[in-house]
């Protein structure tokens, strides 16, 4: 297919962002690439990190880690949730880390492992210490480290938390990091009370990396930072270094010359301010482009950014031109830099009132990735 609408995205940059993040926290590297590697393409980012010295790789699901495996990665990969029980044998067979919580799951783990006469099993244990989502909460800390220290299958390798505050830049969202990492150690005293002696010990995303020296352990689980974005408005990837792998190009695919007042694409929410070009793209919210970049969005054709003109529509979208005529076949860059200029997965995460993470996971599998370098 010669479809000129495609993502490429930059492994060196991915690599310089690995080998950033794990200088700036001094500690090895766990490179989150659940979600196909945030919509990046999980297998080449995994490599690349690896490249880079990344020590662990982690993903959401089982079967992101069969796909892993299925590359040809042999790293350490760290399942960062229970999966449900019936996924244990398949988990095994994937030979995943995983991170665990739930006494029945750890007992149905233990039981899998035994009836497959395989050796000891690495696991990491998870404190909920003020995420609420998954991991022991406090009161239950004892039982379930004892629980699985005393379970021959299986053994402590690694303790970790999740912060649910650390990209809030307030003294509100500082505190509750503050309080995040205070009770992790008590967690982490529980333990060595108990003759616990994990390898790894782990807490801190993009965010509490990059802002919360406190929350630098004995590993990092960056994801967001990998591929070079922001994880919140106020923590700009940018200052701390950090370079965006991806870019979306497109090329022009249509040319019209308007005169003033003509309305464009569907609701006529756009009319040409003056006598004009305008360029239509073959790309729109089934690729994953926001709706929400309607009248609002710019794209890059010659190094120059053009406003996105009207209802950005599902196959296409137009970008007007005013008197430069554009021609069909032109490259035109979505996201990414041409010439001198530059858009950014921030301004469509501000266009669409939502956060980078979104707008990356949501580029469809209709759009091939491509990877340099
Ligand atoms: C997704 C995830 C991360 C990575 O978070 P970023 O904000 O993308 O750096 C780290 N740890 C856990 C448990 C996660 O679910």
């Amino acid at each position: 297919m010669s479809r000129p609408t495609r993502i490429e995205v930059d492994l060196d940059a991915v690599r310089h962002n690995v080998a950033h993040l794990g200088a700036s926290a001094g500690a090895p590297v766990c490179a989150v690439v659940k979600a196909d590697g945030y919509g990046h393409g999980a297998a080449a980012v995994a490599r690349a990190a690896l490249d880079a010295d990344a020590a662990w790789l982690a993903v959401a699901l089982v079967e992101e880690g069969a796909q892993l495996r299925a590359a040809g990665i042999d790293a350490p990969v760290l399942l960062l949730s229970e999966p449900s029980i019936a996924d244990i044998p398949a988990l095994l067979e994937a030979d995943l880390t995983p991170v665990v919580y739930r006494p029945a799951f750890i007992a149905a783990l233990a039981a899998q492992v035994r009836a497959e006469g395989r050796g000891r099993l690495a696991v990491h244990v998870k404190a909920d210490t003020g995420m609420g989502r998954v991991g022991v909460r406090p009161v239950q800390w004892e039982p379930v480290l004892r629980e699985v220290a005393g379970t021959p299958q299986l053994s402590v390798d690694g303790l970790l938390t999740h912060l649910a505050c650390a990209d809030e830049v307030t003294s509100a969202g500082d505190a509750t990091t503050r309080e995040q990492l205070a009770a992790f150690d008590r967690f982490l005293a529980t333990a060595a009370r108990l003759g616990i002696r994990p390898r790894w010990v782990h807490a801190a995303n993009t965010a509490g990396l990059l802002r919360h020296p406190g929350s630098r352990r004995g590993l990092v689980r960056p994801g967001i930072g990998v591929y070079g974005l922001s994880p919140d408005v106020e923590v700009v990837a940018a200052d701390h270094g950090l370079r965006p792998a991806l870019r979306l190009v497109s090329a022009v695919s249509y040319a019209k010359q308007l005169p003033a007042g003509t309305p464009v694409s569907y609701g006529h929410r756009w009319r040409a301010p003056s006598d004009g070009w305008v360029a239509t793209v073959p790309v729109g919210y089934a690729d994953g482009v926001p709706r929400a970049l309607t009248n609002r969005g710019q794209a890059l054709l010659r190094g120059v950014r053009r406003p996105v003109a009207g209802t950005v529509t599902m196959d296409q979208l137009l970008l007007w031109c005013g008197d430069e005529e554009p021609h069909v076949g032109e490259q035109v860059v979505l996201l990414g830099v041409q010439g001198g200029e530059q858009v950014r997965v921030e301004e469509w995460a501000v266009h669409a009132d939502t956060i980078t993470y979104e707008i990356v996971t949501q580029l469809t599998s209709r759009l091939p990735r491509h990877h340099l370098g």
